[in-house]
């Protein structure tokens, strides 16, 4: 049997702007801008480890610094998502990441709104804003974005994230918590990176202590049983990436990952990419590869994509609509 993974209609639920960076036009505008490349075109991608991964994530970010070069690179993230036939995308955002929009929030959530509009105009899939505190700032500095985000209640802003090494940052939760309150007060969704460079207890966290409506990653839950009852008696959904999680060394294959196991155990799980560009991924492979190590069927395949669909911060209207379009795949 050959299934149709770009047919089939899907959210992307974890993946992040940074990560999504056409690495030729990340060239095109370092030669337009007289910016030497870090090392040749050719080894850009070959990273040292997590460090230089994030090193390099700051340089790229650091090329985009007109507002039409931010638009036109929330516009190329919508292609993308339309080429791996998803219907729809929540998409994190870190500000910290950019060092020309530090300073201008407003600014910037205006310029990639104004690239997600135009593609939106041209037919390409929706997408929410999550934007994402870095694990290593402060209590302070969180509690300022968010009344920041608060103030300005742009409708592209769909939720409060938080990303970045847990294994560098130490535990966070506690630090977090009121930034996290607030962002709900506001009506913002929430995200949290958890249960990848932290444990269990970093899942623990973030239902304790950051109200999160869903978790990125979340996968070594299943170290604590108690905590997999808990997140499928609450429906608590993982966005999963699981050549991401391969790729750091989480685990040696793909048999060997616990998003199957966290399946049967009833926990929401779905399928995304994480940085789809770096990782020299596309989301209907990571369906493809998931469906031959687990072996799903068709049956599997079409609730992991209505888990995504579920999972994402759409509104139920188009969460409806794209529910309805799975049944037909
Ligand atoms: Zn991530």
């Amino acid at each position: 049997m050959t299934l149709d993974f770009q047919a089939l209609p899907k959210a992307e639920v974890h993946i992040h702007l940074e990560g999504c960076l056409d690495l030729d036009e990340v060239v095109a505008l370092a030669q337009e801008a007289g910016v030497p490349l870090p090392r040749p075109r050719a080894e850009l991608l070959h990273f040292s480890g997590l460090s230089d991964f994030l090193d390099f994530l700051d340089w790229t970010c650091s090329l985009y610094r007109t507002p039409d070069q931010v638009a036109a690179a929330a516009y190329a993230f919508s292609r993308r998502m339309s080429a791996s036939g998803a219907l729809y995308a929540d998409v994190i955002v870190n500000p910290t990441h950019w060092p020309h929009w530090r300073r201008d929030l407003g600014g910037f959530i205006g310029a990639l709104d104004a690239g997600f509009c135009a593609a939106e105009l041209d037919g390409l899939p929706p997408v929410g804003l999550c934007v994402s505190l870095l694990r290593q700032q402060s209590a302070e500095e969180a509690i300022e974005l968010v009344d920041l985000l608060a103030a300005l209640r742009h409708p592209r802003v769909v939720a409060l994230s938080v990303d970045g090494n847990e294994k560098f940052a130490g535990r966070t939760g506690p630090r977090f918590a009121e930034a996290f309150r607030r962002a709900g007060a506001a009506g913002l969704k929430r995200t949290v990176h958890a249960g990848e460079s932290s444990g269990p207890e970093g899942v623990r966290d973030a239902l304790d202590y950051l109200g999160a409506d869903r978790i990125d990653h979340g996968v070594r839950a299943i170290e604590d049983d108690d905590l997999v009852a808990r997140l499928a008696d609450r429906q608590i959904p993982l966005g999963v990436c699981p050549t991401s999680n391969l790729t750091l060394g989480l685990y040696a294959r793909l048999e060997e990952h616990p998003i199957e196991r966290l399946r049967k155990a009833g926990v929401p799980v779905s399928v995304n990419t994480d940085d789809p560009e770096l990782l020299e991924i596309d989301l209907p492979k990571e369906y493809a590869r998931c469906a031959a190590a687990f072996d799903w069927s068709a049956e599997t395949c079409r609730n992991v994509a209505a888990t995504s669909i579920r999972a994402c911060f759409a509104g139920d209207e188009a969460k409806t609509r794209m529910l309805a379009k799975v049944a037909t795949w």
